[in-house]
């Protein structure tokens, strides 16, 4: 599994003598500002410095992606997002699903409107008995007069949805944004990649155990692969009907080469979430499976995929902890030279080696923290 940050593209090196353009310093973008007509503020600068103080709070985000509708990937987002919160992290969930935005639903937050204010759109919180802070979330749904009106946009709409995602709801520090993805590699999904250069951000694949969510899935997989974007694994969704009455277990869909096709694409399966009445239930009133139920087994079944999203994480947290270290080495170590050159060659490299054993020391406290956390 690959840990490194996303970083496809190489971008222009800032030029540091470039003068800055004032800002206003509002956390949402020109479009909902009532200053808008006669703002003579540069608003592109505006909108991007709005987008990095955002994604400067935010940890690790992860793309729950299926290139089908219908495979469930808003109730693993739902379940995903809960049980992150549940073990006390800071949670948000962006539902970029623009045609089907329902996460609203998932957290029972159907009918709440959208407030503004100088930091941004809020988010609507869905708090739970077992969270220590609430779930964040941030969703088209809450913008619109009615719940069953059609979004009929073009791409360019969809594309400043998309910035204001990310950009104009008010996340603040999460450790989390899980974003439920639409289905398909178009637009939306075209917009965040390029948003999220940079970022920590890695993607989880949803799929179903029937040959044409597998071929959807793995068209997914290859995405992701050719942007360099990393893939922390795949849940089967819809795996398996457990009997009310005998308690065997019976498949639904016909087996595929799951497996096999994940394998081959070095992709981890990371676990087999049934398909249950319970889970179905609880999307439609809102209370997830991993706060209302966390003993049942549709519960225990997400286990291991919130384990997968927290050790992808902290390894991304420990490359980049160990990255900064060793530039950090590197600066220090051609100063200490620098310093050094005046002084009797074995005092040099005892100094040296004084060095490079507290770098070594300093090292090992940044790996053994990192793993305890
Ligand atoms: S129009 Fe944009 S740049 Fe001008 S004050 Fe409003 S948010 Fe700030």
């Amino acid at each position: 599994m690959s840990v490194s940050r996303f970083t496809p593209g190489s971008g222009q090196e800032p030029d540091p003598l470039a003068l800055r353009p004032a800002d206003c310093n509002l956390g949402h973008a020109c479009q909902f500002c009532p200053r808008e007509p006669e703002c003579g503020l540069d608003k592109p600068h505006h909108e991007k410095r709005l987008l990095e103080k955002r994604l400067a709070q935010i940890g690790q985000i992860i793309l729950v992606m299926a290139n089908k509708g219908g495979v469930g990937k808003s109730t693993v987002s739902a379940n995903l997002a809960a049980g992150l919160a549940a073990r006390g992290f800071r949670v948000g969930v962006a539902d970029a699903d623009i045609h089907g935005p329902n996460q609203s639903r998932f957290f029972n937050l159907v009918g709440q409107r959208i407030r503004i204010n100088e930091q941004g759109l809020e988010t609507r919180a869905c708090f739970g008995d077992c969270l220590p802070q609430p779930v964040r979330v941030g969703s088209l749904a809450f913008m619109m007069e009615r719940d069953d009106t059609p979004i009929v946009w073009r791409d360019a709409y969809k594309h400043d949805f998309m910035h204001h995602l990310i950009g104009s709801f008010d996340w603040g520090p999460l450790d989390f944004l899980v974003i439920d993805m639409p289905p398909g590699t178009g637009n939306e999904l075209i917009t965040l990649a390029d948003l999220l250069e940079q970022q920590a951000v890695a993607a989880l694949i949803t799929t179903t155990p029937q040959e044409v969510a597998l071929m959807d899935s793995l068209k997914a997989i290859r995405y992701c692969q050719d942007r360099g974007l990393p893939i922390i694994g795949a849940v089967e969704n819809m795996a398996g009907v457990t009997c009310p009455h005998c308690g065997g277990e019976f498949h639904l869909f016909p087996r595929t080469h799951l497996a096999e096709a994940l394998a081959s694409l070095e992709v981890t399966s990371l676990a087999s979430i049934p398909l249950s009445p319970l889970l179905a239930m609880a999307s439609d009133t809102g209370h997830p499976v991993m706060l209302d139920q966390p003993d049942s087994p549709e519960a225990l079944a997400f286990a291991p995929v919130i384990d997968a999203c927290i050790e992808h994480a902290r390894a991304v947290g420990i490359t980049a902890a160990t990255e900064e270290l060793q530039s950090m080495t590197n600066v220090a170590g051609a100063e200490l030279a620098v310093a050094l050159e005046g002084l009797p060659e074995h005092e040099r490299k005892a100094a040296q080696q004084e060095l490079e054993a507290l770098l070594a020391g300093e090292r090992q406290r940044l790996q053994s923290s990192s793993g305890r956390s």
